[in-house]
């Protein structure tokens, strides 16, 4: 039978809605691993967003995960923002923590959170959205080359709300090794997987990996879109890996 990962959920944690306990339980049965990786933000100033995890409770939260005894395999992780001028903060606050897998993923623009309301890209041109996609890609290149992260999340969610681009630099490509296929963009007007069925093609084409995670922040979710994934993943050839200890490894 297919390996079945759900390597990006949310919890109690930071933005999700159920405890980890929850969670697992939903996964047991259902999935044969399961990432916990809720939210860790840290801007450049050093403040923290509400909904992220504070950085004196990590250690609590890596030891509930560890207390899951279960039959789903639960790793533990992050889901890390990048903002330039934080890499040697992040960089000395990772290496301290026993972590199974980081995702990167790029949520600011400019300081601006681009994935939380439709309002932000209310009235723009395509003109200005094609110029938030060059500014965010650009972010996520910094991202992928800092080798800070394991993954990169998400990888074209400025489409989160339905405002499209073709631009995609070529030179994002080379700085990509591993890359999740999120299917929470299903669940919005972009109404599709991160990133998008051609991305995906052209990743998969250059050796790129991948993980597979639903972005969960309900139980609800933990399953969500995973035969899709699994349909494009066999479609465009793409190969699966699995983390631990934020090593990848062949399935
Ligand atoms: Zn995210
Ligand atoms: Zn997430």
């Amino acid at each position: 039978m297919n390996f079945r990962m759900n390597y990006h959920v949310h919890t109690l944690w930071s933005d999700g809605d159920n405890t980890v306990m929850e969670v697992v339980m939903a996964a047991e049965g259902a999935l044969d691993e399961i990432a916990i990786t809720d939210h860790l933000v840290i801007k450049p100033d050093g403040s923290q967003e509400p909904y992220s995890i504070p950085i004196g409770r990590i250690g609590q939260y890596l030891r509930e995960i560890e207390s899951m005894e279960t039959e789903v395999k639960v790793l533990k992780g992050l889901e890390v923002d990048y903002f330039p001028g934080s890499e040697r903060r992040i960089e000395g606050l990772l290496k301290e923590l026993d972590l199974d897998i980081v995702i990167g993923s790029v949520h600011f623009v400019d300081m601006v959170p681009i994935d939380k309301s439709d309002e932000f890209w209310a009235g723009k041109s395509q003109r200005e959205v094609d110029e938030i996609y060059r500014r965010y890609y650009e972010l996520v290149e910094m991202a992928s080359s800092s080798g800070l992260f394991d993954v990169i999340g998400h990888l074209d969610l400025p489409k989160k709300f339905g405002r499209k681009s073709s631009i995609f630099p070529e030179n994002l490509l080379e700085s990509l090794e591993f890359v999740e296929i999120n299917t929470s963009g299903l669940r919005y007007p972009a109404n599709e997987v991160y990133p998008s069925e051609s991305i995906c093609r052209e990743l998969a084409q250059n050796k790129v990996k991948f993980t597979v995670g639903t972005d969960a922040h309900s139980v609800h979710h933990i399953t969500f879109g995973l035969d899709k994934a699994e349909k494009l993943l066999k479609d465009i050839s793409g190969e699966k890996i699995i983390f631990r200890n934020r090593n990848a490894l062949p399935i």
